[in-house]
Order: C-alpha cells, then structure tokens, then sequence
C-alpha cells in the first residue's frame, strides 16, 4: 500500500494512492495512518491534481548512517567503519516532493545522497533484529544533502548534515516492500549520477535499526536513513535531483540558491 500525504489547496489529508482504470489516483484517509485505523474519508482526487508532502514529519528525528555501502565508503577515501557511523537530521530538515533544496549559504559544494529511508511504526528500544519487522510502518525514498566542504572542515556534522531542506523524502510511503535488494539510484536533471542496490548495503536494515534503538528510543514517526550507494556528486543551484528506488518510486527535488 502507498500512503502519502497531500493537499488540494485545503488542510494536509493522509491518503492511498492506487491505479484505477489505468490512472493513479488518491483515496483521501480519516486521521493520521500511523496512530488510527485507515478508513477512507471520501475524497477521491486524480493524483495528478494534489501536491504531494512529505509523507510523515517524523516526530522527534532522524537517524542517518554513514558510510553503509562499501564502493561509497571507498570514494570518500575510506574504509567501512568497525563501529556503524551514526548520526542525526533534526525533523526541521524535513521537506516533501517537489519542495526546493535551498542551499546553506556557507557552502559552495553540496551533495546529493540517494537514501532507502525506514518509517517506524512503533515506539523501539532495545530491540533484536527479528523485532524490527514488528516496528516498521513503511519506506520511503530519501536524500540526505551533504555540505561536504563543511564536513571536511568539522567533526562534527551540524553544518554538513542537518541544514533546513537538507531532508527531502517521498513520494510517499510504501508499506509492503522487502528492502533487501532494491534498485536505488539518483540522477541530476536526467543524468545518471548513483546506481545501486540495497543488497550491497554493509549492515541491513533489521541490524541498523536494532542497533540504533540500543542508543535511542525511535518512536512513531521517526526516520532510519540506511546510506548511500557510490556516485555521488556536487549538485547546482537550477538543477533538479531525482531519486528512484525500486518498489516505491521517484522523488524529486529542484536546488536552489537564496
Ligand atoms: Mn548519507
């Protein structure tokens, strides 16, 4: 099932979106899907007429991993960590499909990262990577901006990683995927830039999630970020990112400057 989130000019609605007739439509949804029971609304609108939003605002954060695909790991010049490489995007770096990129105004080199992004469904802690099936609502497409120049210059990845907009995902959320060996890749304004699976990742979803829950309590709503193929690059101003990931879709986002 595809929940995303929408709006036709009125207050933000939950909604299925599913083909009819050869045309994808949306099915407008009661509530919040994470918290109640999907029962449709009513509204029925061609899916072509709503603006997709990001399909949840994740509650408290997300939680991002560095360096978990080893050809990545390898042209930003490093090794696969012994220890997994965590770290967070405040939910304010949040933006929706189509939203713009607005480049941080320090940097003159930022990057796109095409990310497999895990919903979760419930609250996790100190959970087995057999629990993890049990807490997840879904997935979606993700691209974890990187002011790279800042993150050479720092430890600390404030700057590099949890700018606003620096977190666009979407279109939506798919609920029933296996995110095993999934086709992952992004492209800047049509160009191929990464081309990836999901199989190559060096730690799975189940043993990311796990982990993290051993530092933090994920809760409803937050965002597991699960790394980035090879390929990536600088993306300019006036250019436009897409990143597809088999099963779920196409996000894309224009880049601007402010
Ligand atoms: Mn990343």
């Amino acid at each position: 099932m595809r929940i995303a989130r929408f709006t036709t000019g009125e207050d933000p609605m939950y909604g299925i979106v599913q083909e009819k007739d050869g045309q994808d439509m949306v099915y407008g949804i009661t509530g919040d899907p994470l918290y109640t029971e999907i029962r449709p609304n009513g509204t029925i609108v061609p899916l072509e007429d709503v603006r997709l939003l990001a399909p949840v605002i994740p509650r408290s954060k997300v939680v991002c991993v560095g360096k978990n695909y080893a050809a990545h790991a390898a042209e930003m010049g490093d090794e696969v960590p012994e220890q997994a490489l965590f770290f967070l995007k405040p939910n304010t770096a949040v933006v929706g499909p189509g939203d713009p990129v607005v480049l941080p105004t320090y940097s003159e080199e930022v990057s796109l990262e095409a990310e497999l992004a895990v919903v979760m469904k419930r609250m996790a802690k100190d959970i087995t990577p057999e629990q993890v099936a049990d807490h997840v609502f879904g997935y979606t497409c993700a691209n974890d901006l990187t002011a790279r120049d800042a993150q050479r210059a720092e430890n600390q990845w404030f700057r590099a990683k949890a700018f606003d907009t620096s977190c666009p995902i979407g279109p939506w959320i798919e609920t029933d995927l296996d995110p095993a060996s999934l086709a992952i890749s992004s492209s800047v304004d049509g160009e191929v830039a990464q081309q990836g699976t999901t199989a190559d990742m060096v730690r799975s979803v189940a043993e990311l999630i796990a982990e993290i829950s051993s530092v933090v309590t994920l809760l409803p709503g937050d965002l597991v970020l699960t790394g980035t193929p090879a390929g990536v690059r600088a993306v300019p101003a006036g250019a436009t990112v897409d990143i597809t990931i088999e099963g779920i879709g196409t996000l894309s986002n224009p880049i601007v400057r402010r």
